[in-house]
């Protein structure tokens, strides 16, 4: 069977990718120490599966309006006017199956061939490929692990064409945990009204903000920036509900009707059942956020303290997100682990460090940043300890 042109230059998503690799290991009976997927090691707190039983029970099992239940796109207008001080209408809202899936639908709405979307690196690995399947161009912007991997207002304008589109920005950011100052995200804000830009804002990481880090959305650097803002986000991190796949997209109301137009004819909606639960993340009591909170701010002081103790390894302080993002080239071209194996990329090292020390990391080649890997601190200090015993041990090249 030949397949589409578009789908045969389809890579799989290498965080998904990596994940099953780690898997297989396993299945074979080998122990792995799995950093790879970001996803909260937690169960989704009682209170919102409880909501989701009683959904299922009063019968909450049919279609829904494909951009979700009034009641779900009121909760999130609420939460978002509660935490930003913005207000949007439920019209404004759309709901799609996970954040990944409001992503694609907006880049969708918005782009075709000839047109360009500005994506700092280091991305999100779905970032590149779901620009690519619209026959939109990704044009990457490097940033650098001294300017905490921000970009500045300078390079945004530098990047602008008269094809431009879209920007695409992720804060706190996957997979370098970078979280922008207030006052670079206003500046960025700024190139993007003066010079009338779009700007989708993937917050989905907005409750994931530490010690010395803030946050504010993109749509509250006032009316004009809000007119040009996307907001994406949804409920997989911060209420560790991935495998519900809810996400939402909050925009003018020109681009929520094309979306909710795409979705009716794409999926139809998102899972009914999933919806109500949702309700129950974003309306009920908030203390399982703060409390999960507290624990990823604990794993990322070990992750940082651990990383600290390796010589030759380098990284910009993750202000947010679960996410360390470090450069281990200087062990490029070294014997490594108890084969010896000698490796000149960082992909070649994240399969030489699962296959002799069972520690699964994302290379930063999927990231747009040769050189550097991603460790997901989602999971147990334990795990994380003995996870970075195993990497210490490989990476002993005395
Ligand atoms: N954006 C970013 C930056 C992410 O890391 C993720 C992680 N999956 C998503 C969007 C999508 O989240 P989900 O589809 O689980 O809602
Ligand atoms: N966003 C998470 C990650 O980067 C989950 C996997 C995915 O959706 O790609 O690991």
């Amino acid at each position: 069977m030949r397949l589409s042109a578009t789908v045969q230059k389809l890579a799989p998503s290498a965080t998904i990718a990596a994940a099953a690799k780690a898997k297989e290991l396993k299945s074979k009976g080998i122990k792995v120490h799995e950093f790879t997927l970001g996803e909260p090691d937690f169960i989704t707190p009682e209170h919102i599966r409880e909501a989701a039983k009683s959904a299922m029970d009063a019968g909450h099992t049919h279609y829904t309006p494909s951009a979700g239940i009034l009641e779900l796109r009121k909760a999130i207008c609420d939460a978002y006017q509660r935490e930003t001080g913005v207000t949007y209408q439920p019209s404004q809202v759309v709901v799609s199956n996970g954040a990944k899936h409001s992503i694609h639908n907006v880049v969708t709405a918005l782009c075709g061939p000839g047109d360009e979307v500005i994506i700092p690196a280091p991305y999100w690995v779905s970032y590149s490929a779901l620009v690519e399947l619209t026959g939109a161009t990704p044009v990457i912007v490097e940033t650098s692990e001294e300017s905490g991997f921000r970009m500045s207002a300078a390079q945004f304008e530098a990047a602008i064409t008269d094809r431009t589109k879209l920007l695409m920005l992720n804060n706190p950011c996957n997979p370098t945990g970078a979280a922008y100052t207030l006052a670079g995200l206003e500046s960025l804000a700024r190139v993007a009204v003066e010079r009338d830009i779009v700007v989708l804002s993937d917050e989905i990481y907005d409750k994931l903000i530490y010690d010395g880090s803030e946050f504010k959305s993109f749509a509250a650097f006032g009316e004009d920036v809000k007119a040009k803002t996307i907001i994406v986000n949804g409920c997989s991190k911060a209420y560790a509900m991935t495998g519900w796949r809810i996400g939402w997209t909050l925009a003018p109301t020109e681009v929520t009707k094309a979306m909710d137009n795409l979705q009716s004819q794409q999926t139809s909606n998102p899972c009914s059942i999933s919806q109500y639960a949702a309700v129950a993340a974003l309306n009920g009591p908030q203390d399982c956020v703060a409390e999960m909170l507290v624990a990823f701010s604990q794993r990322r002081e070990y992750v940082l303290q651990r990383l600290a103790e390796i010589p030759g390894i380098s990284l910009a302080t993750p202000g947010g997100a679960f996410y360390a993002f470090f450069n281990v080239s200087s062990y490029f071209g070294k014997p490594l682990g108890p084969a010896g194996k000698i490796v000149d990329n960082a992909s070649d090292f994240c399969t030489a460090l699962l296959e002799d020390a069972h520690v699964a990391l994302v290379t930063g080649d999927a990231f747009g940043a040769p050189g550097y890997v991603r460790l997901s601190f989602a999971t147990d200090i334990n795990s994380l300890k003995a996870g970075f015993d195993a990497l210490q041990g490989f990476l002993d090249t005395k």
